[in-house]
């Protein structure tokens, strides 16, 4: 079968669509016909070898999977071949303290589907039965494999790291990308109001189109001033923050009293510093979030199923034009997800 693997690491990395061999699942696992995978910012990571983890070569990339099983081991019997899946791209143990009461975020032996263990940028993957969540019928393959990641690591931080509620007034950063075009129409499904940032025109009207009522410019060092006013001077309760580095330094400039930020990614930077004087006056919460659990994935497909949260796919590509789309995710220029399909 092919594979587009990963070959060595380097901005840009060697890459090469290969033969390997055939994969035959263990006892309590599944093989799935990939139909669609989503390439997302840990790739580019794993790419330049730049994730806190050691990383084993050659490795397939990617995590956000949508297919078909193909094959069932011994033990997964609660799959079977047919079924249309998509997978949890935190793969968990499912039995130590954290997974038996449903915090698979949280799992102490968790691996990463496409960094761990080969992924899904091929024509075939293998992963544990627990990591299948049924794909409902009213979506397609692309719209699961958009969703998978991104919507999902939305929803686990706006419903179970934090609480978002009616009325709230949240910062969505980034509107253009896949947690924040899923994170402004979750708020916005739960009666929040919703402001965003974009770093063009185009992104902060498409932020508007999802829903956001606001939407700034993260390059004008006004924009947290901006917020400020716009809330009438009240600040945001909650600020979705997916970026980190300077972004995440600011976002607390345009936090209310009482307020949250919720972050994950830190695609801009890990180590940033803020105040800690306001930090504890205005006695604020900052709160980190990782992957998901199986209960925020089955809910966002729920949430897509019924029409109230849409995937926003930018572009899709054949696994044989894999390095074009990783081309496109090191410039940052897509709106929503860019797809691959074996
Ligand atoms: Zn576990």
């Amino acid at each position: 079968m092919k594979a587009f693997q990963l070959l060595s690491h380097g901005d840009p990395g060697t890459f090469a669509l290969q033969d390997v061999p055939e994969l035959a699942p263990g006892p309590g696992e599944a093989v799935v016909k990939v139909r669609a995978c989503g390439l997302n910012h840990l790739d580019v990571w794993l790419e330049q070898g730049a994730l806190p983890m050691p990383v084993t070569l050659p490795r397939t990339p990617g995590s956000e999977v949508a297919g078909e099983v193909l094959a069932v081991g011994d033990g997964g019997e609660a799959v079977r071949v047919g079924d249309r899946v998509v997978i949890q791209s935190n793969l968990f143990c499912g039995e130590c303290e954290f997974c038996q009461v449903g915090e698979e975020s949280q799992c102490l032996k968790g691996r990463l589907l496409g960094v761990d263990c080969d992924g899904g940028l091929a024509e075939v993957v293998k992963v544990p039965v627990g990591a299948l969540v049924p794909l409902p019928a009213a979506l397609d393959f692309e719209a699961g494999a958009a969703l998978t990641l991104a919507a999902s690591t939305a929803m686990h931080m706006l419903t179970n790291r934090t609480q978002v509620r009616e009325g709230d007034w949240v910062l969505v950063i980034g509107a253009a990308s896949g947690v924040g075009s899923a994170a402004i129409q979750i708020a916005k499904g739960h009666g929040a109001r919703v402001l965003t940032t974009g770093t063009t025109l185009a992104k902060r009207e498409f932020g508007l189109s999802l829903g956001a009522e606001f939407a700034v410019d993260p390059a004008d060092p006004a924009w947290p001033s901006q917020v400020r006013r716009h809330t009438g001077k009240h600040g945001v309760d909650l600020v979705v923050e997916h970026v980190g580095g300077r972004v995440l330094e600011q976002v607390f400039a345009c936090l209310a009293r009482n307020g949250t930020v919720v972050t994950c990614g830190a695609t801009a930077g890990r180590h940033p510093g803020f105040d800690l004087w306001p930090f504890f006056v205005k006695q604020q919460r900052l709160i980190g979030s990782y992957g998901r659990n199986r209960e925020d994935l089955r809910r966002t497909l729920e949430w897509a199923e019924q029409g109230r949260l849409r995937p926003v796919i930018d572009t899709v590509f054949p696994l044989a034009e894999a390095a074009e789309a990783f081309a496109r995710l090191r410039r940052g220029e897509m709106r929503g997800k860019l797809l691959v399909k074996p």
